[in-house]
């Protein structure tokens, strides 16, 4: 067991509203490209109690909002005594800091997503609607390749189930392009599956050849203006997509973390369906200050970011 609070990895980003908590550190997969297991060792939660009290001490510095991220954040309490597991710690958090109002999922592993989980983020109101969940590709044979533990066909069973627990959800993820011996089939493949799978956040990353992983010493190694190309356009594939997705929200009425002012002057925040730094911002209309929970009318959106009218405050 690790000493108290030995792996807490706070990151505090100057927005004294949100905040990232570590739950674990360290991963027990072992995809073909990645170094981290390596480095970081097998995986290892923070107790349960801990992580509440941490995120007491945050709510008691005004910060509403937590995100919980680790290496493989569905992994939780697998390494505790108990029943410890993600779920748990959610409904721990909810009902132990009601002062975080919202609780986000970063990092989840497809296979070890549980219907325990999707029932907590459907039915405990402090749990985002929310899940990032990296896929790194779709192709069957690129993911054995990676080793991955899901086929294409068991990754959309799992997006299937995922929304037909949480309707609402916002789903994240995030692919890898140019791996070794990457075909354009595959790439082909993977445009038709953001198109099929309509996410409303994608992250799309070009392979880097990782010293001392499995991957790096795969033949066909692409070349650095192959990947380029597929990034463009798989990015583009998901531009269109995210357009659509954007443009649903006109007419909801939604809540927003309000973050201040961007660089024009323009007042900016967050609906629950978007994570600090990595997916859009809704720019609103009205007046509020930073750490505000205010409800907001979508009135607009362009391809990743909405824009809405503050309609009341939280
Ligand atoms: S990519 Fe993620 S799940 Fe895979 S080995 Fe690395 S940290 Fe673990």
């Amino acid at each position: 067991m690790l000493p108290r609070h030995a792996l807490a990895a706070r990151v505090r980003t100057g927005a004294w509203w949100t905040a990232y908590v570590k739950v674990s550190e360290g991963c027990d997969h072992a995809c073909s490209f990645c170094i981290i297991p390596k480095i970081r060792g097998r995986h290892e939660s923070r107790p349960m109690d801990d992580l509440v009290a941490e995120a007491a001490s945050l709510a008691a510095e005004g910060t509403v909002e937590i995100c919980l991220i680790a290496q493989d954040l569905t992994a939780y309490g697998r390494d505790l005594a108990g029943d410890a597991s993600l779920a748990r710690l959610l409904r721990a958090l909810a009902v132990r800091v009601p002062e975080v109002r919202w609780l986000r999922l970063l990092y989840a592993y497809p296979a070890s997503v549980t219907d325990e989980l999707l029932e907590v983020v459907a039915d405990e109101p402090a749990v985002c609607k929310y899940l990032d969940m990296p896929l790194q590709h779709i192709s069957d044979r690129l993911l054995r390749a990676m080793r991955r533990e899901r086929s294409g066909a068991a990754i959309r069973r799992l997006i299937a189930r995922i929304r037909r627990a949480v309707p609402a959800i916002a789903l994240r993820t995030s692919f890898i392009v140019g791996f070794p011996g990457e075909t354009e089939a595959d790439v082909r493949e993977l445009c038709a599956f953001l198109e099929e799978a309509e996410f409303d956040h994608v992250g799309v990353f070009r392979y880097s050849q990782e010293e001392n992983t499995p991957a790096a010493a795969l033949p066909d190694q692409l070349p650095e203006p192959v990947k380029a190309e597929r990034w463009k356009r798989v990015m583009a594939a998901q531009a269109r997509v995210a357009r659509r997705r954007a443009a649903a929200h006109r007419g909801q009425t939604a809540e927003v973390l309000v973050e201040g002012r961007d660089a024009r002057g323009c007042l900016t925040g967050r609906t629950r369906g978007q994570a600090p730094e990595i997916d859009g911002r809704t720019y609103l209309k009205g007046r509020a200050e930073a750490g505000d929970i205010v409800q907001a009318r979508i009135v607009g959106a362009e391809t990743y970011d909405l824009v809405g009218e503050i309609i009341a405050s939280g």
